[in-house]
Parts: C-alpha cells; sequence; structure tokens
C-alpha cells in the first residue's frame, strides 16, 4: 500500500497540473462506485479522497504524491446526477486536456461496479484513452457483495461487453481489501516500465 500520501493540489485545466516528471494514474468511475474507498483502501487513509467531495471539489482533477514516484490522480465521479448536457462535456473536456497534454499519465484506471454493466460514459472514458493511446486498467469494485459463484458470472460477462480477457480484469473490495494489494504492485510494475 502507499503509506505517505498528500494532496497537492485540485486543476481543471493544464496550467493549473502540479510540476511535470512523475508517474500518473488517473482513477475515473461513476459517482458512487466506490472511487474514493479504493483510493482510501490503497493509501491505508480513512478520509483522504472525501476531503474533495465536500469542498466543491468534485469538477475537479484532485492530484495526490505517494511518497513514491507515483501520484494518484482522482477524477470527478460521472453518471446518476449529470443529466444536462452542458456537465457531461465538461467532464469529457477535463478528462480529453488531461490525455492530450499530460505525458506524465500512465494509464487509465476504470472503476466498475461488478454488478453493473458496462455503460456508455464507461465505453466514452475507453474510447477516448485509446485515442490518446492511454492503456486502461480494469478495476471491478464492490466485490465483498457477490458470492465466488457470482462474482465469477459476473466477470466473464463483464470481459464479454468490454472484449477483454478475464485475466486483465481486476476485481478489489475495498471492504474486505480483496486484490488491493496486488492493484497497489500492479500501479508500482506500471510505474517502473519505461
Ligand atoms: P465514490 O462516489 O465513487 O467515491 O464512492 P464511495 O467510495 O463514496 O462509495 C460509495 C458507497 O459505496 C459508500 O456507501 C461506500 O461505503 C460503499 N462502498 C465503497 N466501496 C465498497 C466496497 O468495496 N464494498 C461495499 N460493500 N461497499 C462499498
Amino acid at each position: 500500500m502507499f503509506t505517505n500520501v498528500r494532496f497537492i493540489t485540485s486543476a481543471t485545466n493544464r496550467k493549473q497540473y502540479p510540476e511535470e516528471g512523475v508517474c500518473e494514474f488517473l482513477f475515473c468511475g461513476k459517482s458512487n462506485v466506490g472511487k474514493s474507498s479504493l483510493i482510501n483502501a490503497l493509501c491505508n487513509r480513512k478520509r483522504l479522497a472525501f476531503v474533495g467531495k465536500t469542498a466543491g471539489m468534485t469538477r475537479l482533477l484532485n492530484f495526490y504524491s505517494t511518497g513514491q514516484n507515483i501520484r494518484l490522480v482522482d477524477a470527478p465521479g460521472y453518471g446518476y446526477y449529470e443529466k444536462k448536457k452542458n456537465d457531461i462535456n465538461n467532464f469529457e473536456n477535463i478528462i480529453r486536456e488531461y490525455f492530450q497534454y499530460r505525458s506524465d499519465c500512465k494509464a487509465l484506471l476504470l472503476l466498475l461496479n461488478i454488478q453493473r454493466d458496462v455503460d456508455d460514459q464507461d465505453e466514452m472514458l475507453l474510447d477516448m484513452a485509446a485515442e490518446y493511446k492511454i492503456p486502461a486498467v480494469i478495476v471491478l469494485t464492490k466485490a465483498d457483495k457477490l458470492s465466488n459463484n457470482q462474482r465469477a458470472s459476473r466477470i466473464s460477462k463483464l470481459a464479454q461487453q468490454l472484449e477483454i480477457d478475464k485475466q486483465d480484469i481486476h476485481v478489489t473490495s475495498s471492504e474486505s481489501k480483496q486484490g488491493i494489494e496486488e492493484l497497489y504492485q500492479l500501479l508500482v510494475d506500471l510505474s517502473q516500465e519505461s
């Protein structure tokens, strides 16, 4: 786990990003997918990633340093509450600008609730990452909510929807801590690839 995580700054555009030169992972997912809980679990903290939720910073990218050569970048949650086209466009623009101009971005971590199907906005993010040649890591959340059998069948279904191999899906639970240490290790490994 990351043990020395600190909030650096929030940004909506590239002028506000922190200094370059550190490998970054962008965390995206629908509101309520469990993104804050996952980031907190990865960092062994309780309320780190919840700070932005209460301070009107939910329309921003929040950058965290980890004490290692890795930064975590928390994107605004999307979905459920965003019926307005403006909000969706605004979100898309923030992410597009980040992918386009941030050469430090090593991968998109797309979080999906293990109990829900992939939707248009999830697909839009995957397409955008592909467009800018950013690798995508699929992370399923809330795995503790299902039995082993249900879990296996959901993983198969989602792999099919995403047209990827089951082995490439990372199954996690912030509640039981399943897959958290493995995800941490994956980020460390990816950060060390040239
Ligand atoms: P965010 O909106 O994506 O940041 O989601 P949160 O981390 O705030 O989580 C949304 C809700 O899902 C909260 O009630 C969490 O307690 C719950 N939750 C998050 N992760 C898990 C998990 O791994 N297992 C279970 N059972 N609930 C979770």
